[in-house]
């Protein structure tokens, strides 16, 4: 069979090593680090007791059950289970008052009726709104493709503003959702983003929007053990690779050829191995974990409304925190210590036991280069898997997805390229899965 060559462990180079591994290719795999899953990953920090380890998520990794690609890799590695899935997503307001979004008995798009209407952080103004703006989003998107060709152009908070919605609907309900999924402020972020998001987690099926969560730190989903099955493809860690061009890669000074290539870097990478990177901005994400000495909670995850701290996950019996600041470009600046007192201010007001308890032990992560900016403008540029040089095929999150950076976005960009490479060695094949509609 043809052999594949691919710079990249993180779900881009992962996800299309599977898929041509699957089809029986013969694929080499070069990651610069230790361990796999790039972004996505886990790593130890000290425990607890003296001398003990923990493995943490470098951040909480949640995916909806709309990210059909993702979920198609996990079913490859055989871990699809460790996801698991929740009906409720909480909105909580600072003095704790608690709105749940979940799926009733309707069919789409009207499953979310009853609880929306339900929902106490809202009011009727704001939700008449809401349900305008939700039906403009099918109408504007019908049948998957954007029928509006200025969305690219205009970003989602024009058009939250052309869809008069109130201020109201745009921080509690819009902006709570959207700068989590498309990590970017709504007016950084081109609409064509936040209408995808919307139209595929929250309208297309009654349960795309179920919220998947990990049981298992990231980086078991890819443990040794998931690729057994696929002997054909081996890893070589700690490689990191120097040049890329299509007559092969140079790894440690050496030139290593193959029939195929695949370049999964992330894209402030590839001048580094002579490929040229599109121009596009990064926005942070910044991760909190907080230990404290009992339960401070019993809910499983929420979303927090008004304060810094946009999420909430509950990693271990309510004890173990982990908060989530999407385009968090506001912490740059700002000492590790005070981000610490900044989420433990904001967690006093939604749960009050936090008062009562003492903090254990904090660990902050500043991802500065977290994703691209999904930015006005950016989508047009972002490189099809054919637009390296011959017989090089682009991955990575960063590619033309057609989603956001997100896990579903480079487990799309390794199938696509997989695909590519299908193609050229005359063995056509389909990994990609359509979205749904
Ligand atoms: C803090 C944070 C939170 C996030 N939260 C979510 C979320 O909740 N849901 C979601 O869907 N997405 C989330 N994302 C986005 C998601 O993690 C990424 O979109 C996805 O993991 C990108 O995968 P990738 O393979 O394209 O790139 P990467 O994961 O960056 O993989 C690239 C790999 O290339 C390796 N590499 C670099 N240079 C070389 C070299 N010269 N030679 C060999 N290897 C090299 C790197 O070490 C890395 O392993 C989050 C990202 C971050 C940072």
């Amino acid at each position: 069979m043809p052999s594949v060559l691919i710079a990249g462990g993180g779900l881009a180079g992962l996800s299309a090593a599977a898929a041509l591994g699957g089809a029986g290719f013969d694929v080499d795999l070069f990651e610069a680090r230790p361990f796999l899953g790039g972004r996505a990953t886990s790593y130890q920090i000290p425990g607890l007791e003296e001398d003990s380890a923990e493995t943490i998520d470098n951040c909480q990794h949640l995916l909806l059950r709309c990210c059909v690609n993702l979920l198609d890799f996990y079913e490859r590695l055989g871990v699809r289970d460790r996801i698991r899935f929740h009906r409720e997503v909480y909105f909580l307001e600072p003095g704790g008052r608690l709105s749940v979004l979940r799926r009733g008995r309707l069919p789409a798009p009207f499953h979310f009726a009853g609880s929306f209407l339900r929902m106490r952080c809202l009011g009727r103004a704001d939700k008449i709104a809401i349900a305008r703006a939700l039906w403009a989003i099918r109408r504007e998107r019908a049948q998957g493709a954007p029928c509006r060709t200025d969305l690219d152009r205009i970003s989602m908070l024009d058009w939250l503003l052309q869809k008069r919605q109130t201020p109201r609907a745009i921080d509690r309900f819009w902006r709570q959702i959207l700068v989590s999924a498309v990590n970017e402020d709504l007016d950084r972020m081109a609409a064509v983003h936040g209408l995808q998001v919307f139209y595929l987690g929250f309208l297309a099926r009654t349960d795309s929007y179920e919220l998947g969560i990990p049981t298992v730190p990231l980086a078991e989903l890819y443990g040794a053990n998931a690729w057994q099955r696929l002997a054909n493809v081996r890893f070589h860690l700690r490689s990191s690779v120097e040049r890329i061009d299509g007559a092969g890669f140079t790894v440690a000074g050496e030139r290593r050829a193959a029939d195929h290539y695949i370049c999964a870097l992330p894209f402030e990478r590839l001048p580094a191995v002579g490929l040229p990177a599109p121009a596009f901005d990064h926005s942070p994400i910044t991760g909190v974990h907080l230990w404290f000495d009992r339960e401070v909670t019993t809910l499983p995850h929420a979303t927090l409304l008004g304060r810094t701290m946009q999420w909430m996950f509950n990693k271990d019996r309510g004890r173990y925190l982990q908060l989530v600041v999407s385009a968090s470009r506001d912490l740059t600046g700002v000492p590790r210590n005070e981000i610490v007192d900044i989420a433990i201010g904001d967690l006093r007001l939604y749960f009050p036991r936090v008062q009562e308890a003492n903090l254990v032990k904090a660990h902050v992560v500043k991802e500065q280069r977290a994703t691209f900016s999904a930015a006005p403008g950016t989508e047009s540029l972002r490189p099809t898997a054919q637009s390296g040089p011959p017989n090089v095929f682009l991955a990575g999150d960063w590619t033309r997805t057609g989603w956001p950076a997100t896990m579903e976005g480079a487990v799309r960009s390794g199938y696509l390229a997989a695909e590519a490479v299908a193609q050229r060695a005359s063995r056509p094949a389909r990994f990609l899965l359509p979205d749904l509609t």
